[in-house]
């Protein structure tokens, strides 16, 4: 399958690319942004395993110096303190400004190391390798890039685009079934809220793309090519999220409270996403905007792709809603909620807590 290429226009402009295998191709692609020859690579003890054994002799084959940095896998990497030990590493192997840094890894990795990118030597080159169906579709597009503080998440950061993004999906046949599965999540949002074809593709093969044993190769690239193209078309217009960046919270609203209450591990991201996008097409439909078929066309999306769509969790939705009203994104005192009008559509509108508090009672 010929890789699928997309040219961002940010700043000075960047290209995403899909391909599978693509990974075995990187030197290749790091020549062409004729990078000098040592690169910095920083992964997590997940992946370094799988992927840098075959990796580093293929750079070294491409005429590059390869050195390598391994976090531990997980949230609790994105830290002040495994920020602080790349600078150290960096500054200890003399790293320059026109030198790369290649975060290889997921939604962590690519938070972690875009922000030590955007503030070593007040910014070096950044080369995205997204190894999660999250990281590829959503976390390594748009240039946000930061760390967690104990107050929260993602408090410190910067917006920072990288030079390019390198999607593989043949990573994914190593991710496990439950990462792999809560990026579904994501694509289904992009089915929502832009795009009603991507929706029915999902939908017309929502069997042969949970089934891993046997990828659908081309159908996997073309869908997170889709995903990726949407994004940026977002973000090109609304860089810093003061509009219509918005859009992309979908789902977000109710999943980042479920998040905080719950204590980040009971519900994985896309998870918490997939059950704030059935409470959203809930509000929607109460408030005449969004049809009964529409909603269950949305949840039977969702389950088909292994997506829980009943909340059965340990919090009251009273503590889910003082979390909602806490969220940075309350305007005044109303929650502002996105709501499909019809798959591929949905409009922005501050809803009153009761209507939510009834919803999410039921
Ligand atoms: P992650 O990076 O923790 O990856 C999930 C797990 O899968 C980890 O254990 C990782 O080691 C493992 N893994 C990743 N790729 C693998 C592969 N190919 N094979 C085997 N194991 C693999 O989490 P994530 O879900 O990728 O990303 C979540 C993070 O992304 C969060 O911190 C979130 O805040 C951030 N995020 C950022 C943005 C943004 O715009 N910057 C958007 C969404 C999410
Ligand atoms: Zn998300």
């Amino acid at each position: 399958v010929a890789p699928i290429v997309r040219h961002v226009h940010v700043g000075t402009g960047y290209d995403t690319v899909v391909e599978w295998g693509g990974l075995q191709r990187l030197g290749t692609y790091l020549k062409q942004l004729q990078l000098p020859p040592r690169v910095f690579i920083v992964t997590d003890s997940n992946i370094h395993d799988i992927y840098i054994p075959a990796l580093l002799p293929q750079l070294t084959a491409a005429g590059f110096e390869p050195h390598v940095y391994t976090i531990p896998a997980g949230e609790g990497s994105k830290s002040q303190q495994q920020l602080s030990a790349i600078y150290d590493w960096l500054l200890e192997q003399h790293a320059e400004r026109r030198e790369a840094l290649v975060a290889l890894g997921g939604g962590v990795v690519g938070d972690l190391v875009g922000y030590a990118a955007a503030t070593y030597l007040r910014g070096v080159p950044l080369i995205q390798v997204p190894t999660s169906l999250l990281a590829q579709v959503d976390s390594a597009i748009g240039g946000k890039t930061g760390i967690n503080h104990p107050r929260g998440k993602n408090l410190i950061g910067a917006f920072y685009h990288p030079r390019l993004v390198l999607a593989d999906p043949a990573t994914l046949l190593s991710l496990p079934e439950r990462s792999r599965t809560e990026g579904w999540a994501e694509i289904v949002k992009y089915g929502i809220i832009l795009d009603a074809e991507l929706f029915a593709l999902l939908e017309a093969h929502a069997d042969t793309l949970r089934d891993f044993s046997r990828p659908p190769v081309a159908l996997l690239c073309q869908i997170i090519a889709r995903c990726i193209d949407l994004k940026v078309m977002i973000i090109e217009e609304d860089e810093r999220e003061q509009g219509r960046r918005a859009i992309l919270n979908y789902g977000h609203t109710f999943g980042h409270a479920l998040e905080n209450v719950s204590g980040y591990g009971e519900w994985l991201h896309g998870e918490a996403v997939s059950l704030g996008m059935v409470v959203a097409a809930m509000l929607a439909r109460e408030a005449g905007l969004f049809g009964e078929q529409d909603v269950l066309r949305q949840n039977r999306l969702l389950a088909a792709l292994g997506l829980p769509i009943t909340y059965r969790g340990s919090v009251y939705g009273r503590d889910i809603l003082a979390a909602m009203q806490l969220d940075k994104k309350v305007v005044g005192k109303q929650v502002r909620w996105i709501m499909p009008k019809q798959i591929g559509e949905v409009v922005i509108t501050p809803l009153p807590d009761e209507s939510v508090e009834h919803i999410i009672a039921t």
